[in-house]
């Protein structure tokens, strides 16, 4: 027996005989740092019972130091997603107290009562992020709170498993009318999960579009089966979307990939002077057009276009925009296409940069987890240089604080949001 195995038997309760997953020498190193993902090729060896799908497994580094305990995801890329850096058993009273937790940092960041969770509530926002996977220590859990409903993704072997537990959980303390499955396909099928089931997953569905509050704004969203992208909203820029407002007085706004609208609605009640939204998608912008409506935000152009030839008629029209947001759907997939994603950052932010008057100011995102802040820094950057325009940077932000995520956990930061001043 080599000394690791030694060290391993003797911290195990003789009562649990569970899996243990021992990382190769040098590979631990992101986990001591807060990382909470073990990858499929930094395992040296699984010892003990061969785990299932989802089982609860606790990792050790090569000299058998425990690092914590999570699921086990055999064949998918990420072997191990840690829960808990405590050695205790994933329970369901473990997965409780998580729910309970993750709630309570939403009432304090969203100012909720108690009794509200959200849904009942009179204040300012109605539809939230719930439980953010890793960041509220449920990895493969997403919950999103619209008001009376809510919207969940699951996308690990380990909360597959437990889910109808955790259905008992919100059930009992949010008391929604439905809660709904909005799983990305695309996720489940990497972890080799069936496909996500439509139609609700406890109560009913919305018959039709509903209305939250977000930020105090009216805010449509569409949970019924086939309909809305995403869990139902663009929760993540919530707080984004609020700094935006801040620089929209008296200025001509442009919103492109601008799906329900929630930029345009926050600029035209921050006293912008005119909103112009583009989105390719014919959906999004009827979506987009109830909430203007029930905002009764009259002074709007609606693009339906794909954003080259938006762009083109916008510029054919000798338009300028003071504030642009440009917030596309993800570029970079995979990390093969990583370069190809950042020319296509540049590009867009060059042409959106051609479109801003002198002193305007451009909130440009990107969602592409595979992409750093500074690749996606230096791609716009590079745009500013390619529409021969001079910039700075006035805030590096990121998604909404009730998306909160793990220290060192850099695929958690998936969304960037610079806010740029073109200077001439
Ligand atoms: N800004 C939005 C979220 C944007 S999500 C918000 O605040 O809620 C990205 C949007 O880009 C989607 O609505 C999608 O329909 C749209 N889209 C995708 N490809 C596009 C393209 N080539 N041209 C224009 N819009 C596109």
């Amino acid at each position: 027996m080599n000394p690791s195995q030694r060290v391993i038997q003797n911290i195990q309760p003789r009562s649990e005989r569970i899996t243990v997953v021992c990382l190769k020498k040098g590979n631990a190193k992101p986990l001591h740092g807060g990382h909470p993902w073990v990858f499929a090729d930094a395992i040296a060896r699984v010892d003990g019972p061969k785990p299932a799908p989802g089982d609860d497994v606790r990792v050790m580094d090569e000299r058998g130091t425990f690092l914590g305990r999570g699921f086990y995801s055999p064949g998918s890329a990420i072997a191990v997603r840690l829960l808990t850096r405590e050695d205790e058993s994933i329970t369901h009273a473990l997965i409780e107290q998580r729910i309970d937790e993750a709630l309570a940092l939403r009432c304090d960041v969203l100012g909720l009562g108690p009794a509200d969770a959200g849904k009942k509530s009179n204040g300012a926002t109605t539809a939230f992020r719930l439980i953010n996977s890793e960041g509220d220590g449920l990895p493969g859990l997403i919950v999103d709170v619209y008001g009376d409903y809510l919207a969940i993704q699951s996308g690990t072997s380990g909360i597959e498993r437990r889910i109808e537990a955790i259905l008992d959980v919100l059930e009992d303390r949010l008391k929604p009318k439905g809660i709904l499955d909005r799983s990305d396909a695309r996720t489940r099928a990497i972890e080799k999960l069936e496909l996500p089931k439509t139609g609700p997953l406890r109560g009913s569905e919305p018959k039709g579009i509903e209305f939250a509050r977000v930020n105090g704004h009216e805010h449509a969203f569409d949970l019924r089966s086939g309909h809305g992208q995403k869990t139902g909203l663009y929760l993540d820029q919530r707080q984004n979307r609020q700094r935006f407002a801040d620089f929209a007085k008296g200025r001509d706004v442009l919103d492109v990939f601008c799906y329900a609208g929630g930029f345009s609605i926050h600029a035209a009640q921050g006293g912008a002077k005119s909103v112009t939204l583009v989105d390719s998608s014919e959906e999004a912008l009827g979506l987009a057009k109830e909430n203007l409506d029930r905002n009764k935000i009259a002074d709007a152009d609606l693009y339906a276009a794909e954003w080259p030839e938006a762009f083109k008629m916008l510029r054919d029209a000798g338009r300028k925009f003071e504030l642009i947001v440009i917030d596309p759907p993800k570029f970079a997939r995979s990390r093969d296409t990583v370069l190809h994603a950042l020319s296509g950052y540049r590009d867009l932010n060059a042409q959106a940069l051609r479109m801003l008057a002198p002193g305007g100011v451009l909130f440009t995102c990107s969602c592409s987890g595979n992409i750093s802040e500074t690749d996606f820094e230096r791609a716009v950057a590079q745009g500013l240089r390619s529409a021969n325009r001079r910039g700075s940077i006035l805030e590096r932000r990121g998604a909404a604080d009730d998306h909160p995520t793990p220290p060192g956990f850099d695929q958690g930061r998936y969304l960037k949001c610079l806010v740029v001043q073109v200077n001439d």
